[in-house]
């Protein structure tokens, strides 16, 4: 792969920079990434710094302009990232909308699906869940039991989903319901467009190990939804639920970007603390570990932009983001869980209490449930086992 970028490609670089210095919040800039903490006044600030983006012309670089995209291509996306990750951008709210739904949409839906939902999910007007997790069906996705059954137009949903996360502001769910009970496994799955605001869908909140109510179970009690609103064919919902999880495994691995800046934020700590009136980095342990990151990291960012060669070349996203995925979130975890060792006792503190501005806390705790979402890194490895290496299949119990 050829790493240097084309002039349009590094215009396109000073174009986001310029945007981005005149429309960060407040304080971004100077290093105070002040999202407020009580939970209406962060979900307001989020939804507006996602507006911000659209308005901007910032939402959905790479998708099509007919469905109000950028139409920029993959690499410009790539730099995109690159960019947020630069300057430690807000978080996006409608994750799941831009990072899974959309592109599942424009890769599977109907003309009017498209039509209807991707600029919704670009201009942030309508926020998307995910509903596959179930209380017995989480890696292993195809033992779900939620049902739809159909009634003359209609389908009608009964059924739990768990930790589905942003559900208690979510306008729609992508939601995987069984539709046929032979014993074939993963055929008779559908995948269904459903409106969170019916009477038969009730969202109850779980907090989070950072004490958010990130996630929530979902109970579908005769709710509605119709033929227009398959994602995909009547008892071939795998397939859509697998793109699906492709895009969110390509969406989570961006990740590898946030880890460059990660490691250049552990070496300052490093140089600014002390131990015994000497700088962290002094101290062979300490280098030693960083060396250690350092290398991975470069590691990690060369894999991903060999995978993304691969996307590109292919038009869509295979099994090898689940390398990406694998790396980038198994690092992160012991680059953070490494920052508080740096803080020693202090590492026990939280929120304004905190003893250094850099909230490694909430990142700490945040990406153990990374490493979880989107596939877990075991059932991550077993991907790669069988889709890349050709290994045998897992035994099934
Ligand atoms: C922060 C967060 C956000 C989430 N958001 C959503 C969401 O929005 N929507 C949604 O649908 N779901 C969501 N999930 C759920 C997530 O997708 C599941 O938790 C995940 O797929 C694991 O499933 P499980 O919890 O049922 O664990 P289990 O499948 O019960 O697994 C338990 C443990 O056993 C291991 N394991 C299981 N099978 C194997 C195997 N064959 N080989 C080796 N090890 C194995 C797993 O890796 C794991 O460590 C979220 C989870 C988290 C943590």
């Amino acid at each position: 792969m050829d790493f240097s970028y084309t002039v349009e490609e590094e215009a396109f670089r000073t174009e986001l920079r310029s945007w981005l210095e005149e429309n960060l919040p407040d304080g971004w800039l100077e290093g105070e990434f002040k999202i407020p903490n009580d939970e209406s006044s962060r979900i307001a600030f989020l939804r507006e710094w996602q507006s911000k983006l659209f308005e901007g012309g910032w939402s959905g670089i790479s998708w099509p302009a007919e469905y109000g995209g950028k139409g920029a291509t993959l690499l410009e996306e790539v730099i995109y990232e690159q960019e947020m990750a630069r300057v430690k951008a807000p978080p996006i709210i409608n994750l799941v909308g831009l990072a899974m739904v959309g592109p599942t949409l424009l890769q599977m839906g109907t003309e009017y699906q498209k039509q209807r939902y991707v600029n919704k999910i670009l201009s942030n007007k309508e926020i998307w869940c995910q509903g596959y997790s179930e209380p017995n069906a989480g890696s292993d996705l195809a033992a779900l039991q939620t049902r739809a059954v159909k009634k003359g137009d209609k389908w009608i949903i009964n059924g739990q989903k768990v930790w589905t996360s942003f559900a208690q502001y979510s306008d729609y769910c992508f939601l995987l319901a069984r539709t046929d009970t032979s014993d074939k496994k993963h055929y008779g799955i559908t995948a269904f467009i459903v409106n969170m605001h019916q009477k038969g869908v009730e969202v109850k909140p779980i907090r989070s190990i950072n004490d958010r109510p990130a996630f929530n179970e979902l109970f579908f009690n005769d709710a509605v939804a119709y033929d227009i609103d398959i994602v995909g064919e009547v008892n071939n919902g795998w397939s859509v639920s697998l793109a699906l999880l492709s895009h969110e495994r390509v969406g989570v691995a961006r990740k590898v970007f946030r880890i460059q800046k990660v490691m250049d934020e552990l070496i300052e700590i490093s140089k600014k603390e002390k131990e015994d009136g000497y700088p962290l980095i002094s101290n062979p342990i300490v280098r030693n570990k960083l060396i250690n990151f350092k290398i991975r990291a470069k590691a990690v960012l060369l894999t991903y932009y060999r995978n993304l060669t691969e996307t590109i070349r292919a038009g869509k996203p295979g099994p090898t983001g689940s390398v990406d995925k694998l790396l980038s979130s198994e690092l992160l975890k012991e680059m953070y869980g490494f920052a508080l060792s740096m803080q020693g006792p202090l590492s026990t503190l939280w929120l304004e209490d905190i003893a250094m501005k850099q909230d490694w806390q909430d990142d700490y705790l945040q990406s153990l449930g990374s490493r979880i979402a989107g596939g877990s890194s075991e059932i991550q490895k077993n991907v790669i086992a069988e889709r890349i290496l050709g290994l045998p299949k897992d035994i099934k119990y």
